[in-house]
């Protein structure tokens, strides 16, 4: 093996810690520099025959670390070169020591053969190796996860800031995105993912949060360019080889496409690692809770949209009586619970609220006194609460003593937490009793502070009582010394006190009057005396206000000091409310109580759709409907059935059920046995979102990817009408080829609805998809909608006969059927129960001429020798074929 003569520097230089004089060195020495420079912050391993050696300021850094000799080659030089070096054959474990101690190394192989290359042999960075994008190779420790964090912060109004942290754990490949509004979150969020790596935007001040917050971890913040952020939706796509990253389902957080492309952009581009392995990145999803996207939110329609609120979940669940409670309801509707326990817990509330009707009622009536508490604290923080706020605060503490006692009847389970916690603060309801002016009519004039409760402003007041006194004394002496009956004392902020005089009695005024206005039909004057007392008055007005707005501002300040305890009183009374509320609907609507199980089972039995059952547009009584998953027998229900017929309604309602038990609220059905689901997916009806240049058929297979992507064998999966958008082929063989993947590869519960007849025979391809129909009957030509789902399925749609109950005219139903009949007839679909199972290569799905020339055969029509002769006409046909 040729080695180069690394010693031949020795006669260079070259300084002790750069390049310096080029022109001085040796073509290696070069070649080290130039590779050097282009990964200044790593540890640059240069690989010379057996050894990685590291020179410069690289030695010395690492040498102590790794435990070798730190040497030099030149040691007579002027600027000797330090150096050290490991064996190639070992590196792993000397890589790893740099790695643990935080530092970045670059490996640089020679790319040729030495012995074959004329002068220096070629030699390239093959690797750079972070600590956080290490892997098992780089002895990264089985249990340990090194984290990569992305930060990106935006400022909202009102110096709010919303920060994106985008987390990538790159030896298992999975990238999280997750949002934190408060700096102290964002602490915690970085505290409990400790990671090796920060990385910010180069043209942002984001790195100051870390400088302020986590000084410590200044060291492992890196800038990612500006480019990166402005380019970042075209670079993932790039990466992930898409046109719409609508699957991706971050579309709602901020800044979630930036944080993930400083992330790409670092391993791959910064670091050439390899990005093969990584994984779509995922909302961060607390284990907690279940998350529901905002297409399922929508879709099931679980809160109001504007005014149009008759039609949401929330709209029947809400008889909160505080807004508190309403906003908390809110919360709990779209973060339903994933532990049993908790959801156990608000079971077991709402049962004794139940049983207790006297209770609930009374609870309710002092809910209803209680006012929004976590408002006032955002005021009293802002030192914008007013009079009425205080007021508000002392009436609903008042109520929260009541309600304590109440509680402290009832067994100790959901309520044990609230009324432990329920503080009513009876210190500072003592306080605010005694200060604040409750008969207050919170006009401007009206007082802030009670009468007696502080002597100083006391005495004031009595000043100013005085004072108004004086002046309506004066008015009567002046009327009697003047003789001027209607003469009166009046005040305008101009000219403060004036004694008025109409021009009818303008001969009667006295020489000492001091005329101050001229109005039409009457005069304004003062006198000294009026004047010293205007100013006295004036006085003591501003030193009382000045009092007044003081111990106001105590009060306020006092409030304040109990902000913690009255948070957490707060949080209980809204819990309590949202509680009572759900209580309140269960008991009206007569809900049951669900039963939580091991296992993957849904029984639904007799269930009903909580806003279509209540709706006052409903013509019949609402058809209850049962749903059955089993792990061992049905996992996926193919649901057909005429337009109209209920299918949707169906499929929704199973959807709010399972969320509904999962929030810890009883079901309006006959019974609901379940294993909790992880999430709740949803694909229904067409929309597109243009602003986003999403297209209705994008949308719709964006939403199906999005699903197919995020679901799990424990979530709930509804799909209606998928792939309508496009023509019949395309889209049938998408549905086909979607229901596959999530019949065997994601095993999900699911229900898929659809008007694709065809697809109703996978069901006798594989065990776990059941049809099942909407029923109807046909009478006179019509049809009636039963509502009821049942085993099987129907291959008719009654779209024309849905069409003229809707109003179409006749002769375009009329028409219509003519043409379906003419269609029927020449139609050329195909039966799709012999596709090739999901693995086989996809094929046309054109029909043979055998299929087409089955197609038109009528065996109700034939007698026993035309069915004869067609059957000889078939052998001919599968003849003709086979040659
Ligand atoms: P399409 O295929 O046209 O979308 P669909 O089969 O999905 O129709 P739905 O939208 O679910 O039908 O139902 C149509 C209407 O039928 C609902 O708006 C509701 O008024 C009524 N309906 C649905 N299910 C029931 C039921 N179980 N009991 C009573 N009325 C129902």
């Amino acid at each position: 093996m040729q080695f180069e003569n690394v010693s031949s520097d020795s006669q260079s230089s070259t300084p002790k810690t750069s390049p310096a004089s080029q022109a001085s060195q040796t073509p290696l020495m070069k070649q080290y520099w130039e590779i050097k420079s282009t990964c200044p912050d790593a540890i640059l391993f240069f690989r010379l025959g057996d050894f990685y050696e590291m020179f410069f300021d690289d030695a010395v850094k690492a040498a102590p670390i790794l435990g070798i000799a730190l040497t030099s080659r030149d040691k007579n030089a002027q600027n000797p070169v330090p150096l050290c070096g490991v064996p190639f054959h070992s590196s792993q474990s000397y890589v790893a020591k740099l790695l643990d101690a935080g530092l970045k190394v670059a490996i640089c192989e020679q790319v040729e053969d030495a012995s074959q290359s004329k002068g220096i042999v070629k030699r390239e960075i093959i690797k750079v190796i972070t600590p956080g994008l290490r892997t098992d190779e780089e002895g990264l420790a089985p249990m340990a996860q090194n984290f990569v964090l992305s930060l990106c912060v935006r400022t909202l109004p009102n110096e709010l800031h919303e920060y994106t942290l985008g987390c990538l754990d790159y030896a298992s490949g999975s990238i999280e995105v997750m949002t934190r509004n408060h700096i102290e979150d964002l602490m915690d969020e970085i505290d409990r993912i400790n990671p090796v790596e920060i990385l910010v935007f180069d043209h942002t001040d984001d790195a100051q949060w870390i400088e302020r917050y986590a000084p410590e971890r200044m060291s492992n913040v890196h800038q990612i360019p500006q480019w990166v952020f402005s380019q970042a939706k075209e670079e993932i796509k790039k990466h992930l080889n898409v046109m719409d990253l609508g699957m991706l389902g971050l579309d709602h957080i901020p800044h979630a496409l930036e944080s993930c492309a400083a992330l790409y952009h670092y391993v791959g581009v910064e670091n050439q690692a390899s990005l093969a392995h990584l994984q779509l990145p995922k909302q961060h999803r607390d284990q907690r809770y279940m998350v529901l996207d905002h297409h399922t939110i929508e879709h099931l329609e679980l809160l109001d949209r504007g005014a149009k609120s008759e039609n949401s979940l929330f709209s029947i669940l809400n008889q909160t009586k505080t807004s508190m409670g309403a906003r908390r309801l809110k919360q709990w509707m779209v973060r339903p619970l994933c532990e049993r326990e908790p959801i156990e817990q608000r079971y077991d509330a709402i049962e004794i609220l139940i049983q207790e009707r006297e209770l609930r009622k009374e609870l309710r009536v002092h809910l209803a006194h209680v006012f929004d508490v976590e408002r006032i604290l955002s005021r009293l923080s802002s030192k914008n609460a007013s009079l009425r706020d205080l007021i508000s605060l002392l009436e609903s503490l008042q109520r929260a003593s009541q309600i304590k006692q109440q509680l402290a009847h009832l067994p100790k389970t959901f309520f044990a937490g609230i009324e432990d916690l329920l503080d009513p603060l009876p210190a500072l309801q003592d306080l605010l009793q005694q200060s604040l002016n409750l008969e207050s009519d919170f006009s401007k004039h009206s007082y802030l502070i009670k009468d007696g409760y502080h002597a100083e402003l006391d005495r004031w007041r009595n000043i100013a009582k005085g004072n108004r006194n004086w002046i309506l004394e004066l008015e009567q002496k002046q009327r009697k010394e003047t003789g001027i009956s209607s003469l009166k004392v009046g005040y305008n902020k101009v000219f403060g006190y004036y004694l008025e005089v109409t021009n009818t009695h303008r001969d009667k005024i006295p020489a000492h009057y001091i005329r101050k206005q001229t109005l039409a039909n009457a005069e304004r004057f003062v006198t000294p005396e009026l004047k010293e007392k205007e100013l006295e008055i004036e006085n003591s007005k501003q030193e009382m206000e000045k009092l007044e707005m003081q111990l106001f501002q105590e009060l306020r300040q006092n409030v304040s000091m109990e902000k913690d305890k009255l948070q957490t009183l707060a949080d209980h009374l809204a819990q309590l409310d949202a509680m009572v509320s759900l209580a309140q609907v269960c008991a009206d609507y007569a809900y049951v109580r669900p039963v939580i199980q091991d296992g993957d089972d849904l029984i639904l039995d007799q269930g009903r759709h909580p806003v279509v059952e209540r709706s006052l547009a409903l013509t019949e009584p609402f058809v209850p409907n049962s749903v059955h998953f089993t792990s061992h027998g049905k996992r996926m229900i193919l649901l057909t059935g005429p337009n109209m017929a209920g299918k949707s309604t169906v499929m929704r309602q199973v959807g709010l059920i399972v969320i509904m038990a999962q929030m810890g609220c009883f079901v309006p059905a006959e019974q609901l046995k379940f294993s909790l689901v992880d999430r709740v997916f949803t694909r229904i009806g067409a929309s597109d979102d243009l602003a986003k240049g999403r297209s209705t058929f994008m949308m719709e297979m964006s939403e199906a990817a999005y699903i197919l992507h995020h679901a799990t064998p424990k979530s709930l999966i509804l799909l209606d009408e998928l792939g309508r958008g496009t023509s019949t082929y395309d889209g049938l063989s998408i549905a086909w080829a979607i229901m596959e993947h999530l019949d065997q590869k994601i095993c999900a519960k699911t229900i898929f609805a659809t008007h694709y007849h065809e697809l109703t025979s996978l069901a006798q391809q594989s065990d776990t998809i059941e049809n099942m129909r909407m029923t109807i009957q046909e009478w006179e030509g019509k049809i009636v909608f039963l509502r009821k789902l049942e085993m099987g399925s129907i291959q008719k749609s009654y779209g024309i006969e849905v069409a003229r109950l809707a109003g179409m005219e006749t002769s375009i139903t009329q028409r219509a059927q003519q043409i379906l009949k003419g269609l029927e007839k020449t139609s050329s679909t195909t039966s799709l129960g012999d596709l090739p199972p999901l693995s086989a290569e996809p094929e046309m799905l054109q029909p043979t001429p055998m299929e087409m020339w089955v197609d038109q055969l009528d065996p109700d029509q034939m007698s026993p020798k035309q069915a004869l002769d067609r059957l000889y006409e078939l052998k001919k046909i599968r003849n003709s074929s086979k040659n």
